[in-house]
């Protein structure tokens, strides 16, 4: 017996009839993904009736981003799926790993070219443990992040000691902040309307300010995830299972949603990849690091970030800078 069917009723979707980004309403299926929360049956019951059912991902013709052809109407659907019970522990090798260096050194440098010096202020969305502020601390900014999950919260603030928000962006605007330079690595993707964020990180930007964006590249990494399955029988397509990303960007429509959402002077870039951190494999991480940097290096070549081998997509753009 599925636990939807125990559950007769207590399970519904809302429909989602256009493209966040553009508006178009030309939306056609290209991958079902799968809601599995069968490990939530005694912490959220209503969310674990939700296991077993599918959710398709549709693809805007107009523009090419892609999104859920409904949402759950479970209220704070999300949150309560990010409802994770980290151990300290855990958190405390988050804030030291070093996995995602290579991405946050490429932001850093990037920014700083971006926003004149003397006293830059910047804000983390999504700061998780605190790594990235705590680079940004090194390389001579005023750092603040935002970070609901009160574990990643309380380490980043901890080892920064600069202020972590336990607010939305939507909340910290409305406070009247403002920040030279403000990131989202790795957060856009799962944020359902996210032009909507986009607006709001646009008031929280100085003019003439910058924003950098890291993302997954949908079409990218759909293909990738294709190829995989048809080389390892055992392996089927998961790409967005239990709607942890809910935009599933191309180069052009991460671009339309930063203009949409008021900025200017956009760029998109293939985004760097994560790299495997030592450990005792020493060889099998020169490999597949190897591997990584050519792949982000060819995907670097002028035009290629259109092309499969850009996995990840970077996006910078600036505030109140309309001419
Ligand atoms: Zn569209």
């Amino acid at each position: 017996m599925s636990l939807a069917a125990a559950a007769p009723g207590a399970v519904r979707f809302a429909p989602i009839e256009r493209c966040w980004i553009c508006g178009g309403s030309s939306l056609a299926r290209y991958h079902q993904c799968r809601l599995d929360f069968t490990e939530y049956v005694r912490q959220d019951p209503e969310l674990a009736a939700y296991s077993g059912r599918g959710v398709w991902l549709v693809r805007c013709a107009a523009c090419g981003f892609g999104q859920p052809e409904a949402l759950p109407t479970l209220p704070r659907y999300f949150d309560r799926m990010y409802d994770q019970r980290w151990d300290e522990a855990w958190v405390e090798r988050e804030f030291e790993a070093s996995y995602k260096d290579f991405i946050f050194r490429t932001i850093l440098r990037e920014l700083s070219r971006r926003v004149p010096g003397g006293e830059r202020r910047l804000l983390d969305v999504g700061a998780h443990a605190g790594r990235f502020m705590h680079l940004a601390q090194a390389a001579g900014w005023h750092v603040e992040g935002i970070e609901l999950n009160p574990r990643t919260a309380a380490c980043a603030a901890r080892r920064t000691g600069a202020p972590v928000h336990q607010v939305n962006a939507h909340a910290l605007a409305d406070d009247g902040r403002r920040y030279d330079a403000v990131t989202l690595t790795d957060v856009l993707e799962h944020i359902p309307d996210p032009v909507r964020l986009l607006t709001t990180v646009a008031a929280l930007v100085e003019p003439g300010g910058s924003v950098a964006v890291k993302v997954p590249c949908g079409p990218s990494q759909f293909l990738k995830e294709r190829v995989l399955a048809s080389l390892l029988p055992s392996r089927r397509i998961s790409l967005a299972d239990n709607l942890v990303h809910v935009n599933h960007f191309s180069p052009g429509s991460l671009r339309l949603a930063l203009e949409r959402a008021g900025f200017t002077h956009v760029t998109v870039e293939t985004g760097a990849p994560e790299l495997l951190p030592p450990d005792g494999r020493r060889w099998r991480r020169l490999a597949s690091n190897a591997v990584r940097l050519g792949v982000y290096a060819a995907a670097s070549l002028p035009g290629a970030v259109g092309t499969p081998l850009a996995l990840n997509l970077q996006a910078y753009a600036r505030a109140g800078g309309r001419r």
